[in-house]
């Protein structure tokens, strides 16, 4: 039998008597996946999120196969465009082109991603809540009814009960802190979505451009052709 939860807000979409079996924080694709996985195991699964959805995430939206396997199953990908180029460049300069007759990967639009993700995870079961922020995990102290029981602290000082938290809440993650991950290096990602001329676009249609001077996006680069499992990449 559950603990009876501890819910202070009156707009709380759980009864008061839900304990979740699980609470996943952060519904971005890792969260979303994760609630749809429990939720397709018969799992009580409630989602929760600090923005409303569709909300904007900074990413390049490239799709490579371990994260196309990684779908739910019958997952429609919302894909924009095939890639079947990659152009590389050091310091804008010594470019080269490299094409393919396969798909490399596929470019989506984060928003319309996540959120079908979401949707997804609605379907299979699981409830959402968007809009609500956690600050904190407790598994000690007033809030815990028992040992097997966590308590999830939301901004607004609302409580909400877990047997299981999942921590999906991304790079700056409280539920990660709170378990003791250290980064020890955290980096600035700059995103900037620019209009061109349709020339421009349409010399650019299905190829990307991985411009790198340090080791990591050349590692990136070479990841994205390797998935082309053998494929004859021929120079432009
Ligand atoms: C510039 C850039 C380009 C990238 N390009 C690519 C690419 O081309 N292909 C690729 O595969 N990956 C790319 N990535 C990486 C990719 O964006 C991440 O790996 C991916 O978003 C991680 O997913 P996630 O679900 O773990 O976290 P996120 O997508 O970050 O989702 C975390 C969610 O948690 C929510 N959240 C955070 N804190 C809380 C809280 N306290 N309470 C409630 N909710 C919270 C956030 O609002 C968010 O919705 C890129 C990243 C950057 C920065």
């Amino acid at each position: 039998m559950g603990a009876e939860a501890h819910v202070s807000s009156d707009n709380a979409t759980p009864d008061k008597e839900t304990v979740w079996d699980v609470v996943v924080v952060g519904a971005g694709p890792a969260g979303a996946s994760a609630a749809h996985a429990a939720a397709c195991a018969g799992r009580r699964v409630l989602l929760l999120e600090k923005a409303e959805l569709p909300r904007y995430k900074t990413c390049g939206g490239g799709i490579i196969g371990p994260s196309r396997e990684a779908l739910p199953p019958g997952f429609e990908l919302p894909l924009r465009e095939r890639v079947h180029a990659v152009t590389f460049s050091m310091n804008g300069k010594l470019a080269r082109t490299r094409r393919s007759k396969h798909v490399l990967f596929g470019l989506i639009n984060r928003p319309e991603f996540d959120a079908g993700l979401v949707e997804a995870a609605k379907d299979a079961g699981a409830e959402v809540r968007t809009g609500v922020s956690v600050t904190r995990v407790e598994q000690h102290g007033p809030s815990v009814p028992d040992r097997r029981t966590v308590a999830v602290v939301l901004a607004d000082g609302e409580t909400v009960l877990a047997r299981a938290v999942v921590g999906a809440d991304g790079s700056a993650s409280r539920i990660g802190a709170h378990v003791g991950v250290k980064l020890d290096q955290v980096d600035l990602g700059l995103e900037a979505e620019i209009p061109v001329p349709e020339t421009v676009a349409e010399d650019w249609a299905g190829r990307v451009l991985i411009d790198g001077a340090e080791g990591a996006a050349t590692q990136r680069a070479r990841t994205g052709v390797t998935e082309t499992d053998g494929d004859e990449l021929g120079a432009r």
